[in-house]
């Protein structure tokens, strides 16, 4: 029996969530209007300190997106023109562009081969030889590690190294709301930007973001940059922007917050089922996660031989799939300027070219992750058969 014949698995299903939550939801946009309470307020307030409480940060500042906190989160700890910001290559463009939009240079270090993160070893070398030699103009000031996936990258080393050197920590948890690194949550361990774009573990009903931390003066720095450099009414203290979380994407974080433990719990429970189905698959590799790692498995990915292949496959099956990302940044036309050939970061690039996200959200039902399982296994099978 071939399984197309039944409804298509989605990659993601949202509708499936607002379904649930929608009374509320609903209650709290009438609140809003009947009130014409929209920017600021009691809700968004109600947010932020929901949500420090969550990640165990001090403070939580909600801004417009998550490429506002990556960008106001550098420029409150200083970042400006002529900084260089150490990140990785394999990561949503924002986290780049936040460096680029502070005037600063984006540099690269390469990535772990089997869990896509920022390799600590690599990270070191970059920091000795530009520490060591070379022109103090080239020595960073930042490093902001990506928590791609949902799984943290190895902030005990990360921050170890950052000490060392005196370099600024910036963890971009956009996709890791709930996640944890040797028992310490995301967005605990050092200034963290959290993205709550629909499709994120936690997720808005249209754009927002924050930024979390454990210092009050650097809380209070963003609040000024988020609306307008006003420290009081009329007084600009320094150019900010409006970057403001708006109160009906707060309330709606509310009603979904208090959700998330139990949608990550779920997304785990999935994400364990396939690591189990693909253990020992030759042409197949999920990406490893570490022992010391609690992930908030935002995205399943696998690396797959002949990826094109797989994703025509499934497709064929009703299991759709995406790519995450199928162009590392480095080599992106907007980049090109930067001059890193391709080759440049080997382990960055081959991910580009061999991931695949499956199918992974709080909803799917266990019917539907043997589906995935099932078409998965069946693609080896075609290819087993002469
Ligand atoms: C989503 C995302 C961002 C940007 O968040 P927006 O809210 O879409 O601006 C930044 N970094 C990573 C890794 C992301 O996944």
């Amino acid at each position: 029996m071939t399984t197309h014949s039944l409804s298509p698995i989605p990659f993601l299903d949202l509708k499936g969530q607002h379904a649930a939550l929608k009374e509320e939801l609903l209650a709290l946009f009438a609140q809003a209007l009947d009130k014409a309470e929209f920017i600021g307020g009691g809700q968004v307030a109600g947010f932020e300190a929901e949500f420090a409480a969550f990640t165990g940060a001090a403070q939580a500042v909600g801004v417009a997106n998550g490429t506002d906190a990556l960008r106001l989160a550098l420029l409150g700890l200083g970042i400006g023109p002529g900084d260089r910001v150490v990140t990785v290559p394999n990561t949503f463009i924002a986290t780049v562009e936040a460096i680029s939009h502070c005037g600063a240079h984006p540099e690269f270090v390469d990535v772990e081969p089997d869990t896509c993160l920022m390799d600590p070893n690599r990270l070191e070398t970059f920091l000795k030889a530009r520490f060591t030699g070379g022109p103090a103009a080239e020595r960073p000031r930042a490093v902001i590690p990506v928590h791609l996936y949902g799984q943290c990258a190895d902030m005990t080393a990360i921050r170890e190294l950052a000490a060392r050197y005196e370099v600024l920590v910036l963890e971009d948890a956009a996709q890791a709301h709930g996640a944890t690194h040797a028992g310490h949550p995301a967005g605990s361990m050092s200034p963290t930007a959290f993205s709550f774009y629909p499709g994120k573990n936690l997720g808005a009903c249209g754009d927002a973001g924050a930024v979390t931390t454990q210092d009050p003066a650097l809380a209070e720095r963003l609040r000024v940059l988020r609306d307008h450099g006003q420290t009081a009414k009329h007084q600009h203290q320094v150019i900010g922007c409006n970057s403001r979380l708006d109160a009906l994407q707060a309330a709606a974080l509310r009603v979904k917050l208090p959700h998330l433990p139990l949608w990550n719990t779920r997304r785990r429970a999935v994400a364990d089922r396939y690591d189990a189905a693909f253990a020992n698959l030759g042409w197949l590799r999920p990406v490893t996660i570490r022992a010391n790692n609690l992930p908030a498995r935002h995205l399943y990915v696998v690396h797959a031989r002949e990826r094109e292949a797989l994703q025509e496959h499934l497709s064929r099956q009703g299991v759709n799939t995406a790519l995450h990302y199928p162009v590392p940044v480095h080599l992106q036309p907007c980049y090109a300027h930067l001059g890193h050939a391709p080759g440049s970061f080997p382990h960055a690039e081959a991910s580009a070219r061999e991931l695949v996200s499956l199918p992974l959200f709080p909803e799917m039902d266990d019917d539907q992750v043997a589906r995935v399982i099932a078409a998965v296994l069946s693609h080896d099978m075609d290819r087993l058969l002469p």
